[in-house]
C-alpha cells in the first residue's frame, strides 16, 4: 500500500487504546484519507521545550505513525503566535488593521519551516505522497524541494485567500507567493479564493495560465483548484439523533420552556463577528419588543490564542457587550444572551444545534465555517430550523438556500432573525432539503478523496534536481 504523509502544525495523537483518530477538525478530516493509505502524520507535538531535538518522536498507533517535533519558546513566539497568527491570519481574513508584521517573526516562521523540512526529509520514502495543511506551512514544499524531495506535494489552505491588494500588503508576500508555487497542487476552499491566488500569481510573478487550473510559475508547474471541505455527515446526524439523552442538551431544552433558541458556536476569534452578532440580536430585540422574553440567544465561544493581544482584547469586548445587552434588555425572569466560553464535545453541540430554531453563523470572513454545515446536518427532517449565514463565509458558496446576510450590517442581520423566527415550516423544509442533500454528497470523505486522487496524478512528473 502506498503511503500518505500528512503534515500540519499540530498533530492530534489519539489516546492509547481508543482505537480511533483523535477528535478535532483536521483529525476528522484526514481519517478517511488514512483508510486508503499507510499513514504518517508529521508536525508539532504541542510541547514547548528549551532545546528541541532534531529527531522526531515516533509513536505508532492504530496503523498510523505519528512523528512529532517540539518547538522552543522563541520558535513558538515567532513562528506560531507571531507570524502565523498575528500577520498571516489577519491578512488572510481581510483585517489589514490588525496585521502585526515583524521581521523577527518572519525569520522565525521561515526557520521553523526549514526545521520541519529537515526533520521530515529523512522520513520520506520514494513512493510517498505528501499533503501539507494550512497557513503555518506555506513555504514547506519549497524547503523540501531544496533538500531534493521530488515526491508529489499538495497543500490545502483551510482559510480564505484574499484579493491581491490585501495579500500583497504583507511585507513577505512576494517570497510566499514564489514559495507556494513549489507545491504540485494547491487546494483552496472556494472558487473566489482560487481566482484571488491565480490572479495574484499572474500579475505579480507573471505566471502563465495553462488551462484547467494549471499555471507555469518561474518555470515550475502548479495546479490551483477549489476543494470545499465537508463534515462527517453520517457521524454528525447520528450524534444529533442520539443527543437527547445527553444531560446538558436535555437540561438546556428544559430550561428554554416555550422560548425559541437562537444558537451561535464559534472559537472566540475576531474573524467570527461575535460582538457584531450580539449587536444584531440587540437590534432585533429593540425593534421586536413582542419577542422579548420569547427567545434566548446562546453563544458558545471557547477562548483561543489567548497569548495574542488582539484575542485578549476581543474577550474583554465580548464580556462587556453581553453585560450591557443583558443588563439593559433582560429582566429577573429572562436573560436574552447566554454566553459560555467552555468548549463542548461535538455530540453535545449536535443536540444543541438540533434544539435551536435559528443557527446564527455570521463571520466577517471565514475560509469555510464548519459550524454552518453542522447546524444544517443536525436538524430534524420534520421540523428543521433556519440557518442565517454570512455571505463572507466559504460555506455560503455551497449553502445558497440559507438566509445570506452581510455581517457588517446589523440591521440586515436583525431583519434576518425576524424572518427566520417567523418562517413557515414549508419554507424551512424547502430551504433545508437541498442543503442537507448537498452536504451529504459533498462530505469530508468526498473532499479528501477528490484532493488525493488529484495529487496522485503528479506521481509521474519528472523534476529537475534542485
Ligand atoms: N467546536 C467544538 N466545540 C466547541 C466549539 C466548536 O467541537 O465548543 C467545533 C465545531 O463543531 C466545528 C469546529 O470546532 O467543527 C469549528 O470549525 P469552523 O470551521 O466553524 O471554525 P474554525 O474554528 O476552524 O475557524
Amino acid at each position: 500500500m502506498a503511503r500518505l504523509v500528512i503534515v500540519s502544525n499540530r498533530v492530534a495523537v489519539p489516546a492509547e487504546g481508543s482505537g480511533a483518530v483523535a477528535a478535532g477538525g483536521l483529525a476528522v478530516a484526514v481519517k478517511e484519507a488514512f483508510t486508503a493509505y499507510e499513514g504518517l502524520w508529521f508536525g508539532w507535538s504541542g510541547n514547548i521545550v528549551d532545546q528541541p531535538s532534531d529527531e522526531p518522536t515516533i509513536i505508532d498507533r492504530d496503523r498510523i505513525q505519528y512523528a512529532l517535533v517540539d518547538l522552543s519558546p522563541q520558535d513558538h513566539r515567532e513562528y506560531y503566535s507571531g507570524f502565523a497568527n498575528r500577520a498571516l491570519w489577519p491578512i488572510m481574513h481581510y483585517r489589514l488593521g490588525l496585521g502585526a508584521f515583524s521581521r523577527s517573526d518572519y525569520a522565525g516562521y521561515s526557520r521553523v519551516n526549514r526545521f520541519f523540512a529537515q526533520t521530515l526529509a529523512g522520513l520520506i520514502e520514494p513512493d510517498d505522497i505528501i499533503w501539507v495543511h494550512d497557513y503555518h506551512l506555506l513555504p514547506l514544499a519549497s524547503e523540501l524541494r531544496g533538500l531534493g524531495i521530488a515526491n508529489p506535494i499538495g497543500y490545502f489552505h483551510h482559510i480564505p485567500w484574499p484579493a491581491a491588494d490585501v495579500f500583497n500588503s504583507l511585507p513577505a508576500s512576494g517570497d510566499l507567493l514564489r514559495a507556494i508555487a513549489d507545491y504540485d497542487l494547491i487546494g483552496l476552499q472556494t472558487e473566489p479564493d482560487v481566482q484571488n491566488l491565480t490572479r495574484n500569481l499572474c500579475d505579480t510573478l507573471r505566471a502563465i495560465p495553462l488551462g484547467a487550473g494549471s499555471l507555469m510559475v518561474d518555470g515550475r508547474r502548479t495546479r490551483i483548484r477549489s476543494f470545499p471541505i465537508g463534515i462527517d455527515v453520517a457521524g454528525f446526524k447520528d450524534a444529533a439523533e442520539k443527543a437527547a439523552s445527553d444531560r446538558t442538551v436535555r437540561e438546556t431544552i428544559a430550561g428554554l420552556r416555550t422560548r425559541k433558541l437562537i444558537i451561535g458556536v464559534d472559537r472566540l476569534d475576531y474573524s467570527k463577528g461575535v460582538p457584531e452578532r450580539m449587536e444584531a440580536v440587540d437590534r432585533f430585540l429593540a425593534s421586536n419588543p413582542d419577542q422579548r422574553g420569547n427567545v434566548v440567544y446562546l453563544q458558545i465561544a471557547p477562548k483561543s490564542r489567548s497569548d495574542v493581544p488582539e484575542y485578549e482584547q476581543l474577550a474583554r469586548e465580548v464580556n462587556e457587550t453581553v453585560g450591557e445587552i443583558n443588563g439593559n434588555t433582560g429582566d429577573p425572569t429572562w436573560t436574552p444572551i447566554q454566553y459560555v466560553t467552555k468548549a463542548y464535545a461535538r455530540p453535545v453541540l449536535a443536540g444543541l444545534y438540533r434544539a435551536a430554531r435559528v443557527g446564527l453563523v455570521t463571520p466577517m470572513r471565514d475560509g469555510m465555517n464548519l459550524v454552518a454545515k453542522e447546524y444544517v446536518v443536525a436538524q430534524s427532517g420534520d421540523d428543521p430550523g433556519v440557518l442565517i449565514l454570512s455571505k463572507f463565509a466559504g460555506a455560503a458558496q455551497q449553502l445558497p438556500e440559507a438566509i445570506l446576510v452581510n455581517p457588517y450590517d446589523r440591521f440586515e442581520v436583525a431583519e434576518a432573525i425576524r424572518t427566520a423566527l417567523y418562517m413557515p415550516r414549508a419554507e424551512r423544509l424547502a430551504r433545508w432539503k437541498p442543503m442537507v442533500e448537498r452536504m451529504t454528497r459533498e462530505d469530508v470523505d468526498w473532499w479528501a478523496r477528490n484532493f488525493l486522487s488529484e495529487l496522485e496524478n503528479f506521481r509521474t512528473v519528472e523534476r529537475e534536481p534542485p
